[in-house]
């Protein structure tokens, strides 16, 4: 395996269990090796510190294990199964109510760069590096071992994700599939609400799986209200809206595709059509041209606004633009859930720019709730840049 030597003084984190080493921290590297391969690091004294996938870029080495041999043949197996354990331990993976998880969420995981979620029996299976694609067929091998005959179909969708050079084109498609597996999407169960995943054509993986928890606290708080559920996609939380009792549903997301998905969600859980509407829209114009008063639940989940740090100015100024907004359109006694999902925003820097835009409305705001991304979306306690999802729940006077 080739060897990555580091500079003096540079092995502190990886002592840590940082599952990173930046190139800036690299001394020398025997031999050449091709983005993807495995490679073991060592401190300059040439102590053997962990071992990883080579990459190209500002991060040199992704840590597969910093004490077991990534080309061991049951690697894969036991990491596949630990995350699967630790899945079992948070009540995810025999629970009559919810059938659909995060299995692997990368760095929180040990597995820097792969994602895997399970849709009952469907793993879709997103590679953030060369290396997790070049593992793929072996990560699914250790699928199918660790979950035996209840998995349907492995499919990979890592076209959008891997970061190849120019030039490769990616296919998506099944890595394995059962016989007579031909569904192109599934219905799942969540918090004992059903929803159509297409994980071909939807966005991520097909469906968020980090608003669990935040769903079930607006169902708790829909009762009676009229909701207006912006950048909705599938209509997560419209229908635990309509789940907790609400009056009307009005769901926003310019994208046509999801919003047809909205309706069908709503239809499958045996709601009237007449409590609810989709709007295939501008969630700021929507919000924009909506009477002051007219909700008294709003949510906003956008996209990531920052991508990276380069961004994060205009970012906090846009989630400070779209909460004003919000903020000043909920009625008197009306509560806000807002959230962001970019990685460069943290908490605090979150936090400061709802406090901006009550501040800006001349509002009273109490916050009632943190919100966070849940347990499946686990967090390596030495990668902390893994926490990503946060919220605010407010209660506007
Ligand atoms: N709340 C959703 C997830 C939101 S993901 C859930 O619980 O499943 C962000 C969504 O915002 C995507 O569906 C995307 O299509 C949509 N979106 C992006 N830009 C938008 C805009 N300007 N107006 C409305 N929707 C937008």
């Amino acid at each position: 395996m080739t060897r990555v030597i580091l500079k003096r003084g540079r092995d502190e984190s990886l002592r840590r269990f940082h599952p990173w080493v930046f190139s800036g921290a690299v001394a020398s590297v025997s031999g050449s090796p091709a983005e993807g391969d495995l490679v073991a690091v060592y401190s300059s004294e040439g102590e053997y510190l962990a071992s990883g996938h080579w990459q190209i870029g500002s991060i040199a080495v992704r840590i597969l294990s910093f004490d077991g041999d990534p080309s061991a043949p049951d690697f894969w197996t036991e990491a596949v199964r630990a995350a699967f354990e630790a899945r079992k331990a948070m009540g995810l993976t025999s629970s009559s109510s919810t059938n659909c998880y995060r299995l692997v969420h990368g760095e929180g995981d040990g597995l820097p760069g792969l994602i895997i979620d399970w849709y009952d029996g469907i793993c879709v299976m997103q590679a953030h590096s060369v290396g997790m694609f070049r593992a793929r067929k072996q990560i699914c091998d250790a699928l199918r071992e660790v979950y035996g005959p209840a998995l349907k179909a492995v499919y990979d969708k890592s076209s959008g994700t891997a970061p190849f050079k120019a030039g490769l084109e990616l296919v998506d498609g099944y890595l394995w599939k059962a016989e007579g597996f031909e569904a192109g999407e599934a219905s799942v169960l969540e918090n004992g609400h059903r929803f159509i995943v297409n994980w071909s054509e939807g966005q991520k993986t097909g469906f968020f799986l980090d608003q669990r928890e935040n769903r079930a606290l607006v169902e708790r708080y829909a009762s009676g209200r009229n909701v207006l559920n912006l950048f909705c996609y599938t209509g997560g939380f419209s229908v635990y809206a309509l789940g907790g009792g609400a009056v009307h549903v009005d769901s926003v997301d310019s994208s046509a595709r999801a919003i047809s998905l909205v309706d069908r969600n709503v239809a499958l859980n045996g709601f009237d059509a007449s409590q609810h509407a989709s709007h295939c829209a501008d969630a700021m114009e929507f919000l924009a041209a909506a009477e002051d008063g007219r909700y008294d639940l709003i949510i906003v989940d956008p996209p990531a606004f920052a991508k990276h740090r380069g961004a994060l100015r205009n970012a906090l100024r846009a989630y400070q633009r779209l909460n004003a907004k919000a903020i000043s359109k909920v009625a008197p006694g009306g509560f806000v859930f807002t959230f962001s999902c970019s990685q460069v925003v943290d908490k605090e820097m979150f936090a400061l720019a709802v406090f901006s835009a009550a501040a800006e409305t001349g509002r009273r705001v109490r916050i009632l709730d943190r919100l966070n991304q849940p347990a499946d979306h686990a967090v390596n306690i030495y990668h902390p840049e893994g926490e990503y999802l946060k919220g605010l729940l407010l209660y506007v006077e």
